[in-house]
């Protein structure tokens, strides 16, 4: 079976990730959507929340998994029997970052290629950050996202 995997922090996860998450099912036979622990950022949603948010969102789809992890992507890859990693790409200014997190990531484990999908117009200017921001201001963000993290957001009291 051709498996992949789709991580990133999901702080919430947006109609941008769903765009990449689609174009990869089309690729892939399994994709784990993976939440990174990552201690040391502060969030606006616990792992456990957007775990929980991610399983409403992707419930229908039968060939994706939701997990989370705490440590280097590669290691869980490994652990899973998985060889690649999707990312996903919006303008230029993501190149640099995934050029080095891939870099890091091939230095840590060669056996693991990542895979690119390229954002849609429409979403190539939604991000978590934008989101929040949006939100925390008034904004109505139910455009930009699936709609169990509009109602996390309301959960929540923001
Ligand atoms: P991280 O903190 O690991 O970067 P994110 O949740 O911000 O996690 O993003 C996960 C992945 O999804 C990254 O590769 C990011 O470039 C990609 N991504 C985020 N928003 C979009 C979008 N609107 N269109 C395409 N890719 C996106």
């Amino acid at each position: 079976m051709n498996k992949a995997i789709y991580p990133g922090s999901f702080d919430p996860f947006t109609n941008g990730h769903l765009d990449i998450l689609n174009r990869a099912c089309k690729v892939f036979d399994e994709v784990i959507v993976l939440v990174a622990i990552n201690p040391a950022k502060k969030t606006v949603f616990t792992v456990q929340e957007r775990v929980d948010i991610l399983k409403k969102i992707l419930k229908d789809k039968p060939n994706v998994r939701v997990d989370s992890y705490e440590g280097l992507t590669v290691d869980y890859a490994k652990q899973e029997g998985v060889k690649h990693i999707i990312r996903g790409l919006r303008a230029v200014t993501d190149f640099e970052y995934e050029f080095q997190l891939a870099s890091a990531n091939r230095f840590a484990n060669p056996e693991i290629d990542m895979v690119f999908f390229m954002a849609s117009v429409e979403n190539s200017f939604v991000s978590s950050s934008v989101v929040n921001e949006l939100r925390k201001n008034g904004a109505d963000v139910s455009p930009l996202v699936p709609k169990p993290v509009v109602e996390a957001f309301e959960a929540k009291g923001i």
